[in-house]
């Protein structure tokens, strides 16, 4: 059951660890690339090594040229590209916009629009059919923030992901007769470390009674939407984001 090998951009917790399990576990090769939480790397890999599969992890800041090289290296030494889910993204303190600098905003875009372009780039040299690849697909995990905005919070990190969305729309549309799908997922509030990261870990046991459906997601509940789109399963599916969100900003 070998699908190839998987670029999973922040492989190392949350949802993207929840990803590379789950791909792992249907037969992908996947690189587990992580920021500085080397330990934590490590620690998905020995759960897919120990449920028999592939795994390697491979430090590197995705809005670090030189370092997304060094993950594709790494990619290409498991062997052919098969798929790419730009899931490694950043969040700030919440703030006003007067009260964000040039030094936050540019590590905001950096990390979360920037990372996910370079890296799709460097996905598509490999897996396009137009460069001799066997085609592939590409997942970018955004936010519902993209849709709602942020007021008040996280307005620098809602644009970032609002561009990742059309990034997936127009990236689908030039790859699409090469062989290569592009789609999206929207998580809405998901139980992960993310919060804390942005300076606020009760976050989501605080929003979670007033969603429609009145609970938190999990890092799994998204995997599986993830690793549907990657899928054949989803053959005929291409420049779709799609909403895992319980319900939350379905109509803004
Ligand atoms: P976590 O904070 O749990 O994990 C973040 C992951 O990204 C870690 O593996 C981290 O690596 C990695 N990472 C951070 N910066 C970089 C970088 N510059 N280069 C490479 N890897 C990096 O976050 P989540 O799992 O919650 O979030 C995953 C994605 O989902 C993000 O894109 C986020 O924006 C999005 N999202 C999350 C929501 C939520 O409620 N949790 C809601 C909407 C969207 P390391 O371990 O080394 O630090």
């Amino acid at each position: 059951m070998n699908k190839g090998v998987l670029v999973v951009t922040g492989g190392s917790r949350g949802i993207g660890a929840a990803t590379a399990r789950l791909a792992a576990a249907q037969g992908y090769a996947v690189v587990v690339n992580y920021a500085a939480n080397a330990d934590a790397a490590q620690v998905v890999c020995a759960d897919i090594h120990a449920a028999g599969g592939v795994g390697a992890a491979v430090r590197g800041d995705v809005s670090n040229e030189a370092d997304i090289d060094l993950i594709f290296a790494a990619a290409d030494r498991l062997g052919p590209l098969a798929g790419l889910v730009n899931n490694a993204g950043a969040i700030d303190v919440a703030a006003r916009v007067d009260g964000m600098d040039l030094a936050r905003i540019s590590r905001i875009f950096a990390v979360n629009t920037l990372g996910t372009i370079l890296c799709s780039g460097r996905a598509v040299r490999r897996m396009s059919t137009r460069h001799g690849g066997k085609g592939g697909a590409i997942v970018n995990i955004t936010s519902a923030a993209a849709k709602l905005g942020a007021p008040a919070t996280y307005v620098d990190y809602a644009a970032a992901k609002g561009a990742v969305d059309s990034f997936t729309v127009g990236l689908a549309l030039e790859v699409a007769g090469e062989g290569i799908r592009v789609n999206g997922v929207r998580p809405g509030i998901i139980d992960t470390e993310f919060h804390a990261s942005g300076g606020d870990p009760d976050r989501a046991a605080r929003l979670a009674s007033s969603l429609p459906m009145p609970r938190v997601g999990t890092a799994e509940e998204v995997a599986r939407a993830v690793m549907w789109l990657m899928s054949e399963e989803a053959s005929y599916t291409t420049g779709s984001v799609i909403d895992v969100t319980g319900g939350r900003g379905i109509r803004p």
